[in-house]
């Protein structure tokens, strides 16, 4: 891992953004408020009035939200160019058929157009950070050029053709990772049913010891919960198959056992799904600190019953939502899937938990809680204005209700959209 200075922030005269509404995330919304941004980082949030000082620039958004920049937590998007590829049904199905698209010729050079095409569309949806997953390791070359702020996820698959497939070749691609203010590397062990639990353990005490965050797919199905306990029989046969050539058996353990053995004494990490849990996990779950990552259009995509996602909220366990990637979803529009929570399922949580949940909680699952995620002093200028109502008496619900583009998009201060 290698860091170089970034290229992005915005340096010179202080500049304040004022809106119709602000959102801060960690504070309610202000209205007729502003944003003061100084060499990339905001220096005051508040009514517009009480922060200009003499010889700021103010630029007035108007009938604008201004939000924290969207931050999506769980995304591939080297996958973006199989959008509407595969039909929605199970991930059993979904997958071969993955495969079969992913091994035709050219994939490197499509699947790196795919990275970038991706970074442009979460821009263009007001998606300032990602947490990006690359099966081939080409996500940060790409991104890198890119004003998009990313953790950059390094995947460990022991089924893969192409490395890495242990801990070893894990920390070797991870040293390749060119690191600067916007782009921070993370590990990742694909899933407990595709990798060995004593490397899982070690993929992620090798992030716990670089200081770097961690993510995983977990009980992502019912199959994959019964084939940990040792029902091999629940996986589909093109699974069992490919497992039993690559030596993988069953660890004998339940899904939170063997997260709690593989994460014991490392900082909490992300877990993507987490679509069934059981009885007593999620007070588990809160209690080790981990961030589970819902992503709701894709859970309805593989057509999975409700998400316990609620129950776990209830429990203390952060949850945030994501896209996974756009080859089982519509597109990469984070917003979309607030809206859907909203608009779709039963017992949705209050807009402003939803905008927290794509934001400031989104944040904290990448381990950038302390520098994105919410509008206040000393954070990245990462900003999104969305079209509002000026007279509206609640414009955050507006905004969850109607998913609309936004109208500007700042990374570090600089305008990007
Ligand atoms: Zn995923």
């Amino acid at each position: 891992m290698v860091r170089v200075e970034s290229p992005t922030a915005e340096l010179g005269t202080p500049r304040v953004l004022t809106a119709a509404w602000v959102a801060p995330v960690a504070a309610p919304p202000l209205p007729s408020g502003g944003v003061r941004i100084a060499d990339g980082r905001i220096t005051a949030v508040g009514p517009a009035a009480g922060i200009i000082r003499p010889g700021d620039r103010v630029d007035d958004l108007g009938a604008a939200l201004l939000t924290p920049g969207l931050v999506n937590p769980h995304t591939h998007l080297e996958l973006t160019d199989y959008a509407g590829r595969i039909p929605p049904g199970s991930l059993w199905e979904w997958l071969p058929r993955l495969v079969v698209l992913r091994r035709a010729p050219g994939q490197a050079e499509r699947e790196t157009a795919a990275v970038a095409r991706g970074a442009a569309q979460s821009l263009a949806a007001g998606v300032t950070c990602v947490g990006d997953i690359s099966r081939l390791n080409l996500h940060w070359r790409v991104l890198r050029r890119r004003p998009i702020r990313k953790v950059c996820y390094v995947e460990l698959l022991a089924l893969a053709d192409d490395p890495p497939r242990n801990v070893d070749e894990l920390r070797a691609a991870a040293d390749e990772v060119v690191e600067d203010d916007r782009l921070t590397v993370g590990f990742t062990p694909h899933a407990p049913y595709s990798v060995p639990a004593d490397q899982l353990r070690a993929a992620l005490r090798l992030a716990h010891e670089r200081g770097r965050p961690w993510c995983t797919h977990w009980a992502e199905t019912r199959a994959e919960r019964a084939f940990l306990l040792g029902e091999t029989a629940a996986l589909p046969p093109f699974l069992r198959d490919l497992l039993a050539q690559c030596g993988l058996r069953s660890p004998g353990l339940s899904a939170i056992e063997l997260l709690e053995r593989c994460a014991a004494d490392v900082r909490p990490g992300l877990l993507a799904h987490f679509n069934y849990a059981e009885a007593g996990e999620a007070e588990r779950l809160a209690a080790a600190g981990h961030t589970v990552v819902y992503c709701p259009r894709a859970h309805q995509y593989f057509g999975h019953p409700p998400h316990p996602f609620r129950a776990m909220q209830r429990a203390g366990v952060r949850v945030a939502l994501g896209t996974d990637s756009a080859a089982s979803n519509h597109d990469l529009r984070l917003l979309a899937e607030a809206q859907f929570v909203l608009t779709q399922t039963p017992d949705p949580p209050p807009p402003a938990a939803l905008l927290r949940m794509i934001t400031l909680d989104a944040a904290h699952a990448l381990e950038l809680g302390a520098t994105i995620g919410s509008l206040e002093p000393g954070k990245w200028a990462d900003l999104a204005a969305f079209p509002c109502d000026p007279a509206s008496p609640d414009p955050v619900a507006d905004l969850v209700r109607t998913a609309p583009a936004p109208l500007g998009v700042w990374v570090a201060g600089t305008r990007v959209i």
